[in-house]
């Protein structure tokens, strides 16, 4: 709760108590360990009893309304899992490990009222044993900073319905003001690191609203009075200056009639009772009253200290599009659009984080925005509110959960459309536009705010050419058409989903709707994982809590598109894939995988002697027609699932070859041909090190990436294949690489000797009884490395510090496949040459981007930056 210099709310006793603390880093103690459930892991939790150490702790922040707990727990799941499979293939390059223990950052909050329920939930997560506990100390305030340096799309604007993520530059954060709205108010204006003060406050805030509220409209929670202004007028309970100059504006001094002139000021002319009065009118004038207010006195107190930027917090806000719209408003008008009101996402946190943060001395403070992944896990029941229950304690649990939590009316049937934001004029307090905005139900607005995945091996991409302005996306999802369409595809046919489970048993890639395969994996992700896991009966129920949850991602980011952070389609993709593994579906393509890698390594030999018989020129061209032709086999892509019933994979991979009709969509292979080859007698230089962003297991590595790799090893380049660290779609990852490579070796001395010089084949058998002949002494390294991501894209401000350390000395990278080098980094430049491959297998991005056709290729070479 706050404190206010006028306030009658008791001041919360600063303490922090620290239980265990070591000097040294932290060690564990695996004595007695013993498997505990956690309902949103994936890998149960292990519980360690005798863990003495402060391998984990939580803060708690006990307010007037609400108590908040930021916990934080060391079980690391995307660890566990790279070890897994690591376990699995035992040649993958040795990873280098980072010091420190990736964990989690959890966000939980109960009405204070409902304590019990909050010390249930300390208990059965065991946060009070052997670990630090923190309540919330004033410095807590001062902790939107690292929240906004830690967490990449945590501020934004919101603006006549509109949200807008603001990007801020950590050397230019400071000053700022710091607006926190819970039960009271407190600002508080903040100068630099550990540098604040709190200037003002007021005790007319979030617990004013809620309590004149209740007693008011009777409401019997805070959520039912917002739900119930948005069918509010304030008209009838406002004056307005319209009430006192006849309907008309004051326009001397710059009100417009609409203008608040006095809050529930009609009422004293009007000699009326409560009961004539619309709950709903009254809950919306008196929001509108509070929100407006505070927005006032934070701009008088900005510009007593001259800042430009008001960052509001506290539950009060609640995410609420109104109260937001009415802050916004407020400032603008005030200031006359000089400052500017941001939000924040884990708006009502900031206290919690501030005791956890004014604990930790792990090197957690030192946390960068690249190391954390944020996750939208199914499932928080002990968040208070409506949806409530026991913690979920195993899968079985979390789907019995999702299938209740469903029942009580999230389900979609069709997008909810998406109009521009319409406007106000700012002719005088007029009423922001966000009325109609839904109110999230409870269990949705867990969904608001993810879990924080610290994964400290994560680090930026040391080759890009301009980190500050990189982003991923191509595809701005922003645009409301763009949305429209993608959100449609993901979720138009997933009603059907959930019957067409118990046909689903042995099928893969049956015949599935065309419309929903055009860029859409989901169903057939689906269709997939339950038989990957041989249909079981489990496995089907596993599968439909699957299409809940994404159904429920979907219907959230509908309704609000900007729910999870600033949207974009990799996010969408890579939360398809989290949904999966969310439900056990670690590799749902593994089989398929298996069967494409070996009918294409079965052909291996014979494309490797075609293109040697084949000059320069020639063969560099039929090599990259042969990435491009092999891109086909993506299992995401309707093209591929249609053409798996017409042929083997051999012959379509021959047909898409055969196919190949220069120029392409986009054609730059004469400069990247004059660049390997050159054009007089002059030899150019070859590269000295280039790292392969392969794509697909099958056609795509074995017959496309593999050969050329040989041909940059044969020109004596150093190669280093980069590969997926965890499945996602039928993506080769990087510890199934160095079995595939073994095999290959057996057709070809050159990448056997290359695999050697990189360590691959330690331990592998490789039976080469061949003759060698390109007689081939000296062959550079070839190497695997993972990339860090588990999903179909790649956001170069991750990746694994490994990859980050090889590619210090690369001068040329090569993209392939539509995740990586077209959904993401079609236009990332870098400070070394770039090549970008890829076959087009959606109809829209190909007329988007290509101006072209379904099919169309990608080939294009950039220079270094
Ligand atoms: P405090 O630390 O004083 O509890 P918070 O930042 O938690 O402050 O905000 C409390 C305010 O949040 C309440 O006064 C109320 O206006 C608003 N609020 C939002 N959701 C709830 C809820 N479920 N129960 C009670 N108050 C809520």
């Amino acid at each position: 709760m706050e404190e206010s210099s006028t306030s009658a709310i008791p001041k919360v006793e600063v303490k922090a108590m620290e239980m265990h603390r070591s000097s040294s880093r932290p060690q564990l103690d695996v004595s007695g360990a013993a498997i505990q459930g956690n309902f949103e892991d994936r890998n149960p939790t292990i519980l360690l009893p005798n863990q003495s150490d402060d391998i984990s702790h939580f803060a708690i922040d006990l307010g007037g309304s609400l108590i908040k707990i930021v916990y934080f727990s060391r079980h690391a799941e995307v660890e566990s899992e790279l070890e897994d499979h690591n376990k699995r293939s035992p040649r993958t390059i040795t990873r280098r490990r980072s010091p420190i223990l990736g964990g989690r950052l959890h966000f939980v909050r109960f009405e204070t009222s409902k304590l019990d329920d909050c010390l249930n939930f300390i208990q059965s997560k065991n946060l009070h044993r052997g670990q630090s506990f923190h309540e919330r100390g004033i410095s807590g305030f001062t902790d939107g900073e690292p929240i906004i340096k830690a967490i990449r799309h945590e501020a934004f604007t919101h603006m006549e319905g509109h949200k807008e993520f603001v990007q801020i530059d950590q050397n230019d954060l400071f000053p700022y003001l710091l607006c926190n709205i819970g039960s009271g108010v407190s600002m508080i204006k903040v100068d630099g690191d550990g540098k604040f003060q709190r200037v003002s406050g007021t005790n007319v805030g979030g617990g004013t609203f809620w309590g004149l509220g209740r007693l008011l409209t009777k409401c019997t929670s805070f959520d039912e009075i917002l739900e119930i202004s948005q069918g509010g007028d304030n008209r009838s309970v406002d004056m307005l200056v319209g009430d006192i100059y006849g309907g008309l504006d004051y326009s001397k001094i710059g009100l417009s009639a609409s203008t608040i002139a006095s809050s529930f000021g009609k009422v004293v002319s009007e000699n009326k009772d409560l009961a004539d009065y619309r709950r709903e009118d009254i809950a919306l004038s008196l929001l509108r009253m509070i929100s407006y207010n505070i927005g006032q006195i934070a701009y008088l107190n900005a510009l007593r200290y001259g800042l430009k930027r008001i960052f509001f917090g506290g539950f009060f806000i609640r995410g609420h599009a109104y109260t937001m719209d009415t802050i916004s408003f407020a400032v603008q008008f005030w200031s006359k659009g000089a400052a500017q009101a941001m939000f924040l996402r884990h708006e009502g946190y900031m206290g919690a984080l501030g005791a956890f943060m004014s604990y930790d001395k792990h090197g957690l403070s030192d946390w960068t925005a690249n190391q954390f992944v944020e996750r939208f896990p199914m499932g928080a029941p002990y968040s208070g509110g409506k949806i409530h229950g026991p913690p979920i304690n195993d899968l079985n649990e979390k789907i019995s959960w999702m299938e209740k939590f469903l029942q009580k009316g999230t389900e979609i049937t069709a997008p909810v459309p998406i109009t521009s934001p319409g406007t106000t004029g700012l002719g005088g307090f007029d009423r922001p536009s966000s009325r109609e905005g839904l109110l999230r139900s409870d269990a949705s607005a867990n969904l608001n705010v993810g879990v924080l995945h610290l994964v400290p091996s994560l680090e930026p991409f040391p080759l890009l050419a301009d980190p500050k302005r990189y982003e991923p996306n191509t595809v701005d999802l922003g645009d409301p058409s763009e949305l429209q369409y993608w959100l449609t595809i993901l979720s138009e046919h997933l009603p059907d989903l959930v019957d067409k489970l118990s046909l689903l048993k042995l099928v893969y890639g049956c015949c599935l709707p065309n419309k929903w395969l055009e860029g859409n994996r989901s169903l057939d992700s689906l269709n997939t994982a339950v038989a990957s896991e041989g249909g079981t009966d489990n496995s089907k129920r596993r599968g439909d809590a699957f299409a809940r949850a994404f159904r429920a991602h979907l219907a959230r980011l509908m309704e609000e598109p900007a729910a999870y952070g600033k949207l974009g389609l990799a996010n969408l993709l890579e939360l398809r894939e989290e949904c999966l593994r969310e439900f056990h579906f670690s590799d749902a393509y593994r089989a398929i995988k298996q069967r494409e890698n070996e009918a294409s390594l079965a052909v291996l030999q014979d494309l490797l002697m075609e293109l040697d018989s084949m000059d320069e020129e020639k063969r560099l061209l039929a090599l990259i027609e042969g990435v491009l032709a092999a891109n086909i086999f993506d299992w995401g892509s309707r093209a591929c699932v249609e053409l798996y019933h017409k042929g083997t994979i051999i012959e379509i991979y021959r047909m898409s070859r055969k196919k190949m009709q220069r120029p392409w969509g986009v054609d730059d292979f004469d400069k990247f041909k004059e660049r390997m080859l050159g054009s007089g007698k002059d030899k150019p230089k070859p590269h000295k090190r280039a790292l392969l962003f392969v794509d697909n297991s099958g056609a795509d590595i074995v017959l496309g990436m593999l050969p050329l790799t040989r041909e940059l090893l044969r020109r004596g380049t150093e190669v280093v294949l980069v590969a997926n660290s965890l499945p996602a779609l039928n993506d080769v990852t990087a510890s199934e690489l160095p079995d595939i490579v073994a095999e290959a070796a057996k057709h070809c001395h050159i990448l056997r000797k290359a695999a050697e010089a990189g360590g691959l084949l330690v331990d592998a058998m490789v039976d080469n009884q061949e003759e060698d002949p390109q007689n081939v002494s000296v062959v550079p390294p070839l190497m695997v490395v993972e990339n860090g991501c588990g999903g179909p894209c790649i956001d170069f401000r991750q990746v694994s510090t490994e990859l980050a350390a090889i590619a210090k000395d690369a001068d040329l990278i090569i993209l392939e496949g539509m995740g990586r080098s077209l959904h993401t980094n079609y236009d990332a430049r870098f400070n070394c040459e770039a090549l970008k491959l890829a076959m087009v297998k959606n109809q829209r991005l190909a007329e988007k981007i290509l101006n072209g056709n379904i099919y169309d290729c990608i080939c294009r070479y950039e220079p270094a930056v």
